[in-house]
């Protein structure tokens, strides 16, 4: 009998893995339904670059995915930031540095958005990330929308917009749709409202890889070996007390313990014998994913640079918006990456590529001329197509289901661990999320199996 099966072979899984490795417990295989490793990191290539169609930048602060880089010597670059950003927002246009929202909306919103910025922080201060539904007010929260509180808190009508704009661009989803506890919860975990949105340093956004971030799931599993079994989608899983046993198309595995990092918006597909309690499923069966396509625009050169932007558009009457210059220091290149979020992804996944395009550079030609109607190439991705990832970044929570169930995310059910981004108490919804997710399901497992004497777990 193996000691581990893992199912899933994105940063959460491959991260357990490694953790495993680390501490000589070899005993396990990891089964991936996809021929490649990754999950929501994806290669793509546009012009002779190697690029990221999925998850890409990395904070500054993120230590685990900073360790893995530094680790397999994929180097980082920064998200170009010189020059001005463009903002329109309530139709009305500001160029100024990308970070200073609060600058765009005159005194009087400027002054609202500070105070509504407070105020979340506020609400933020006694929330442990551990265990967002122990807040002392999180049935209150969670009964609530990020719309209503946005509409109730935010007194002045555009910074009201920005922040309708900000919700829809980390989770791609919309306001109205959002659990306001779980919004917070987010936002705290990876460090506040102010990092998640900045590509300044410290920022969310602030650094990408040479190469692509995927690279490093790449050598993960180059460490794992055989171990790893690619195309081997996992349908059923019938567990006890003592033991697991995993159906997979690659066949039938007997562990354990079992790693289980898979989205959990996915989790219905894979039947489980006895069934899983009900608050368990409750969380899963309630939770949905968000929705993005990201595109990619290559250029000669990045000549929008020369009118004194720095590539960064942010617009609330667009659907292409986020957009940033990523174009690769040490080259000639100019490189903008975008996205459709949320209700816009929807919208614009049944249009052809070439219809998207057009939307794209029309877009692009309003702010920085003609040239920009010239590419070297277009391409896109779209996530909510993706069958083993089911929309992207991550999943969140609607209102009602986070409070009551949300801590079944991650509590094991007798052999069952769980990791993935979604159950991560830092950075949750991102890479780093799903790294520690992933360690922290391999420190339950070690736990529960201390090495015998005899090197046996
Ligand atoms: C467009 C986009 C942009 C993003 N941008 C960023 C960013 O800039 N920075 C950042 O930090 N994060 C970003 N993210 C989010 C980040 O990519 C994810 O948080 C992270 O990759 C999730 O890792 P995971 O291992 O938890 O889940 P996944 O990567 O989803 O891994 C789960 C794995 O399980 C497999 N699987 C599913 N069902 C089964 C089954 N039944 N049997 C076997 N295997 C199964 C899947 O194929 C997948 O490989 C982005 C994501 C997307 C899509």
């Amino acid at each position: 009998m193996l000691d581990t099966v893992i199912v899933g072979a994105g940063f959460a899984g491959l991260s357990a893995a490694r953790t495993l490795i680390t501490k000589g417990r070899e005993g396990f295989v990891i089964l991936e339904a996809r021929d490649r490793v990754g999950g929501r990191t994806k290669p793509g290539v546009i012009g002779n670059l190697d690029i990221d169609l999925g998850g890409m930048w990395m904070a500054p602060g993120q230590a685990r995915l900073k360790r893995l880089a530094a680790h397999y010597r994929v180097r980082p670059y920064p998200t170009y930031l010189d020059g001005n950003a463009v903002f329109r927002i309530s139709k009305r246009e500001r160029q100024g540095p990308r970070e200073d929202l609060s600058r765009l909306f005159g005194i009087g919103g400027g002054l609202a958005y500070l105070h509504a910025r407070w105020k979340l922080e506020r609400l933020m201060a006694p929330l442990d990330t551990e265990r967002p539904w122990a807040h002392p007010e999180a049935e209150r929260l969670d009964a609530m929308t990020v719309e209503t509180w946005i509409a109730r808190n935010v007194l002045h009508p555009l910074p009201r917009v920005a922040f309708r704009t900000v919700c829809a661009t980390i989770l791609c989803a919309e306001p109205s749709q959002v659990s306001l506890l779980f919004f917070l919860h987010y936002l705290k975990s990876g460090g506040g409202l102010e990092v998640l949105i900045s590509s300044d340093t410290g920022g969310a956004q602030n650094l990408l890889f040479h190469g692509g971030v995927h690279q490093i799931s790449r050598f993960m599993a180059d460490e794992i070996g055989e171990r790893l079994r690619l195309e081997a989608a996992v349908s059923a899983i019938e567990w006890n007390d003592d033991a697991v046993t995993v159906h997979s198309e690659r066949g039938r595995f007997t562990a354990r313990k079992a790693i289980i990092a898979v989205p959990p918006t996915l989790l219905r597909r894979i039947r489980f014998t006895p069934e899983l309690p009900q608050p368990k499923t409750a969380i899963h069966d309630r939770l949905s994913m968000g929705s993005s396509i990201k595109f990619w625009v290559l250029y000669r050169t990045p000549f929008w640079r020369k009118r004194g932007l720095n590539g960064t558009i942010l617009r609330d009457d667009v659907p292409t918006t986020p957009i940033m210059d990523v174009s690769p220091t040490g080259q000639d290149r100019g490189l903008l990456v975008g996205f459709f979020d949320g209700n816009h992804a929807i919208r614009h996944a049944d249009l052809t590529t070439e219809d998207r395009r057009i939307v794209v550079l029309e877009m692009l030609a309003e702010h920085f001329g003609p040239e920009a109607l010239r590419p070297l190439d277009y391409i896109d991705h779209d996530w909510t197509d993706e069958e083993w990832s089911g929309g992207c970044y991550g999943a969140y929570a609607p209102p009602g289901v986070f409070a009551r169930y949300g801590e079944h995310l991650r509590i094991p059910i007798g052999p069952l661990h769980w990791a993935g981004t979604e159950t991560a108490s830092e950075w949750t919804g991102y890479i780093e999320g799903a790294i520690q997710s992933g360690e922290r399901a391999a420190g339950e497992i070690m736990r529960a199996m201390p090495v015998q004497n005899d090197g046996s777990a």
